[in-house]
């Protein structure tokens, strides 16, 4: 449930709240909005009595979440969260796009990757050290060796990185690396990876499982909001359906539909869920059209020779290409690139 606390309510008002949820056993969680407070009662014990805390000085009101994720609906949260890391925002008016190799394979590689999403305009870039392979026999990614590399890069190219963490002991090291944690389709229901990653102060970008709801999506951002991680971005990268033309079906009405229920940002990642090059481009600019905060896309430079992806990878002329378009995409629908 949640309390929202009057226009006027005092600190000492919140602070006297705050108390009395914590003597009944539960959390309380502050979302201090433009106009009110709202402070969310969260715990697995006993529900505590409504009317105890309706009763206290500058209560407005106590309200029942009646969705299971309680911290990433609008109910306890309407405004927009927008998450910001080394100067760029994700969830704003401006659409960030996430670019770069499936895998860190080499620095070369990484470089001229960081080096392509700058100049065509990504914000961020992208590059896995740990790779999470459907084969044990696939290769499964450089290691620290890659997060070295991406230190690397970032200090030559400017650009805050994404990657992805697969196991709950790595997250500190990981973290000491990079900006955004990721948490890939594969691990959206491993609870002590979310629950470490909600520990941790670096945003975290979490990928909907090939098999899970919204529903699902947002129980596992859950985790990570309620272990203290605010800044939780969700992403789209298609779901397992009976179609083979695509990897995975590109489920584009969950942007509109996650953006309802949830104030987290949305993001798309059209090479995973289409699996193809040249259906990128339309995804994407799709995606944007329906809501889309931000574009996470595979680049390479010799996508013939990626060691991870490759079919789904962009030359740099083609995501030079897709920047044009999604930029009057963006413009068309309010927002810019
Ligand atoms: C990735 O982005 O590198 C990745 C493996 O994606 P997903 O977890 O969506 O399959
Ligand atoms: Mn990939």
């Amino acid at each position: 449930m949640i309390v929202v606390m009057e226009k006027k309510a005092t600190a000492r008002q919140i602070g006297a709240v705050i108390t009395k949820i914590q003597s009944q056993g539960c959390q309380a969680h502050i979302s201090e909005g433009t106009e009110k407070t709202i402070i969310g009662v969260m715990g697995n014990g006993p529900a505590i009595d409504k009317s105890k805390l309706r009763i206290l000085e500058g209560v407005e009101d106590v309200i029942p979440i009646l969705k299971p994720f309680k911290l990433a609906s609008r109910e306890f949260k309407s405004e927009q969260t927008v998450v910001a890391v080394n100067g760029v925002k994700i969830g704003g008016k401006k659409i960030a796009v996430i670019a770069g190799p499936c895998a860190v394979e080499s620095y070369e590689q990484m470089l001229a990757a960081a080096r392509a999403a700058k100049a065509n305009g990504a914000a961020l870039m992208r590059g896995g050290a740990f790779k999470p392979r459907t084969s044990p026999y696939s290769f499964q990614g450089k290691g620290k060796e890659g997060l070295e590399i991406l230190a690397q890069v970032k200090k030559e190219v400017g650009l805050p990185i994404v990657t992805e963490v697969i196991s709950p002991e790595d997250v500190g090291l990981v973290a000491q690396y990079v900006d955004i944690l990721q948490i890939g389709a594969r691990n959206i229901q491993n609870f002590a990876l979310l629950e470490e990653v909600g520990k941790c102060d670096k945003p975290a970008l979490l990928k909907r499982g090939m098999m899970s709801t919204i529903e699902e999506l947002l129980m596992s951002a859950e985790y990570i909001l309620s272990n203290g991680n605010r800044n939780v971005i969700l992403c789209e990268r298609g779901i397992r359906t009976f179609e083979k033309s695509t990897r995975n079906t590109p489920d584009l009405a969950a942007i509109p539909v996650i953006k309802k229920l949830s104030h987290l940002p949305v993001i798309f990642d059209p090479s995973h869920s289409t699996g193809k090059r040249d259906l990128i481009i339309p995804m994407s600019a799709a995606a944007l059209a329906c809501g889309a905060d931000g574009i996470i896309v595979e680049i390479h430079p010799a996508p013939e020779d990626a060691l991870c992806d490759g079919e789904q990878s962009l030359t740099f002329d083609i995501f030079s290409d897709m920047m044009k378009s999604l930029s009057r995409i963006a413009s068309a629908v309010g927002r810019n690139l």
